[in-house]
This record gives C-alpha cells, sequence and structure tokens, in this order.
C-alpha cells in the first residue's frame, strides 16, 4: 500500500486505478466486463474482438468490490496529510470520463435529498481526510490555523463556490510571495469538522445548481477545494490564501487541495456545437496542459526546464503542488464496461504516462 512509503515522496506523482462497479443500466443493457485485475497493481484489458490482453501497472488498483474504506486507505491519503501539516503543498485528483466515479471517489454519492448528508460508510476521500485531519490537529501541541476555500473552473473561468452571494469570475494573478492565486477568493477559517463539512456541502449544492441543458454542468468544471494548514497565529486576513513569506522562503503553511476535475471524454463525439463546443476545447486545453506540465516534470532532463503552468488556469492553480515541494496523488476512475472501453483505454494511458 502507498500508506507504508518512506519519509517524503519517492515520486512526485503516485497514480492509483479504481474500476468502480457495473451501473445497473449498464448490467440492463448486456454488457461486458472488458477489465480485471490480477494482483494489486495490475489491470488486465481484453481487447472486444479477441486477441492478448493488454496490462497496465499503477501504484495501486482496485476493482469494483473495494470499499470507500479501502479506496482512502490504499490511497495513503493520511501520508499526503501528514506532508502538509509539515508544510507541503499536496493535491489528490480525480481523473477519468463522466460516468467512472469521480465524485463518487472524492465525495460520496449524491445526497438523497436536500441537507441529506452521506451515509458515514458511502463518504469518500474528502470527508474521510477532513475528519482524520481535524482529530490530528487536536493532538499537535502547536496551534495550527485551518481555512477552506473551494472553487470551480468553468470555461477558463474561477468561480467562487463559497462567496457571499451570486459569484463573478475571479482573476487569476500571481506574485512573487504568493505565487498563483486567485484574487478576491473567499477562504474560510474554521474550527471545527462539523463546519468544513457545511462548507463542502455548500459547495457541491452550488456546483450541482449551476447544472443546466442537457448534461451536468458539473461534468465539465474542474472543482478544487483547498485548505490551508498554518502553524503560525496570524492576524485574521480572510482574502490571504498563504502565509507571507519572505521571497525564496519555503513557504510557513501547508495545503491540502481535491480537484475533482472535468470529464475527460473527447466531447467532439458527444456532438456538441456552440458553447458546448467552447466548453469542451477549455477542458480539454486544461486537461492536456496538465498531462503535459506533468510529464515534463516527470522527464529527469526537463526537471529543470520551464514547465509551461501558464497554459491553464488549472494548472496555474496547482503549479506550487505540482512543482517542487507537493506530492501529488491521482485517482484515475473507469468503468468495467467493454462499451466503455476506447475512454477507458485513454484514462488508461494518461495516468501511465503521469507516473
Ligand atoms: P463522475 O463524477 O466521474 O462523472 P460519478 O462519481 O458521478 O462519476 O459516478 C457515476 C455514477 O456511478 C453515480 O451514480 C455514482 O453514485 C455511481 N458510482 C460511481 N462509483 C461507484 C462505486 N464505486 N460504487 C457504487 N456506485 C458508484
Ligand atoms: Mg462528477
Amino acid at each position: 500500500s502507498l500508506e507504508q512509503g518512506p519519509e517524503g515522496p519517492e515520486t512526485p506523482i503516485q497514480v492509483v486505478l479504481r474500476v468502480r462497479p457495473m451501473s445497473a443500466a449498464e448490467l440492463r443493457r448486456g454488457e461486458q466486463s472488458a477489465l480485471h485485475c490480477s494482483g494489486t497493481r495490475t489491470l488486465q484489458v481484453s481487447p472486444p474482438g479477441g486477441g492478448p490482453d493488454v496490462a497496465f501497472r499503477f501504484g495501486a488498483v482496485l476493482d469494483a468490490a473495494r470499499t470507500q474504506e479501502d479506496v482512502f486507505r490504499a490511497c495513503g491519503v493520511r501520508r499526503l496529510g501528514e506532508l502538509a501539516l509539515r508544510g507541503f503543498s499536496c493535491t489528490v485528483f480525480t481523473f477519468g470520463q463522466t460516468g467512472s466515479g469521480k465524485t463518487y471517489t472524492l465525495t460520496g454519492p449524491p445526497p438523497q435529498g436536500e441537507g441529506v448528508p452521506v451515509p458515514p460508510n458511502l463518504a469518500g476521500i474528502m470527508q474521510r481526510t477532513f475528519a482524520w485531519l481535524l482529530d490530528r490537529v487536536q493532538h499537535l501541541s502547536a496551534p495550527v490555523t485551518l481555512r477552506a476555500s473551494y472553487l470551480e473552473i468553468y470555461n477558463e473561468q474561477v468561480r467562487d463556490l463559497l462567496s457571499v452571494g451570486s459569484p463573478r469570475p475571479l482573476p487569476v494573478r500571481w506574485s512573487k510571495t504568493r505565487g498563483f492565486y486567485v484574487e478576491q477568493l473567499r477562504v474560510v477559517e474554521f474550527g471545527s469538522l462539523g463546519s468544513l463539512m457545511e462548507l463542502l456541502q455548500m459547495g457541491l449544492s452550488r456546483r450541482r445548481s449551476s447544472a443546466h441543458t442537457l448534461n451536468q454542468a458539473s461534468s465539465r468544471s474542474h472543482a478544487l477545494l483547498t485548505l490551508y494548514i498554518s502553524r503560525q497565529t496570524s492576524p485574521s486576513s480572510p482574502d490571504l490564501p498563504a502565509p507571507q513569506m519572505p521571497p525564496g522562503e519555503p513557504p510557513v503553511g501547508g495545503k491540502l487541495c481535491f480537484v475533482d476535475l472535468a470529464g475527460s471524454e473527447k466531447v467532439a463525439a458527444t456532438g456538441s456545437r456552440g458553447e458546448l463546443m467552447l466548453e469542451a476545447n477549455s477542458i480539454n486545453r486544461s486537461l492536456l496542459a496538465l498531462g503535459h506540465c506533468i510529464s515534463l516534470l516527470l522527464d529527469p532532463q526537463r526537471k529543470q526546464s520551464h514547465i509551461p503552468f501558464r497554459d491553464s488556469k488549472l494548472t496555474k492553480l496547482l503549479a506550487d503542488s505540482l512543482g517542487g515541494r507537493g506530492v501529488t496523488l491521482m485517482v484515475a476512475c473507469v468503468s468495467p464496461s467493454a462499451q466503455c472501453l476506447p475512454e477507458t483505454l485513454s484514462t488508461l494511458r494518461y495516468a501511465s504516462r503521469a507516473q
């Protein structure tokens, strides 16, 4: 398991693959599974027309029988939390086509009604990490200040999911002391698990209510919830995401960011036009930019070279976690159905290249 790694990160990006169960609709249509797991790290893909299986290896492969708790443990998220408490910027993101289980993996199934909480056994990585962190912080001797922000990137525009009043698009800026940051983003200090859960619920319901027309807009936007962990007591400055620090110094506070990425499918295949096509382009642009940055970061010869974080809002906001002082966990999500195989293969290739 990734939980037992040595101190600090050995590779900047760890990749876990999760195969969700067949859905009721897939079973009703009589679809066959094209995937099977052999061992804990290898996924076998059977091409539909016969022919030899293709194998993919990841840090961990989690099959459809694995529970939310299994996934939380296998992903070693507590280790990322410990690193964040020590000042690192850590990120967990889910990648995959729409319907592959990204949101389920991070936050569990959609609520049965407004204000109805997710049953504890179905809570996702985010709620489990929140509970772990709040408990962990109580046992530290030095006081810790915890703050959170929650935003959505939609059509290359940043929207604050915690804003008071209706959200306006916010600019992404860069400064020497803070790196990339979102101007006027609401960053809320919290002291209890309950209040953090409320912030999560507020953002999740805002994401859902922004759904429009055919498909949920949530499948076409990236959502980033960031926890800011600072160990120094600072005067309350709600709009200051990172503590002030002299240039060149490591940041005093760590960050833990959870990213529910937009669906990775090629939207051209769904016949989108006009505005939808614009969305498709900006989704693909940021996912392409993310993949590009990751592959440059992984190339030992290019390590010192310029990484094009500026190519998208997403890569700007993940720059400190991807480059240098961070650890990133990617949970690639796939459907087992043979009908999804073309998209599944592109997810597997993207995820393989990231490790
Ligand atoms: P995505 O966010 O990638 O579009 P979702 O997380 O919304 O996909 O998952 C699609 C559907 O499948 C949802 O109804 C979700 O509750 C269900 N689902 C996803 N993963 C699992 C799982 N591991 N076990 C049970 N249901 C799941
Ligand atoms: Mg989703």
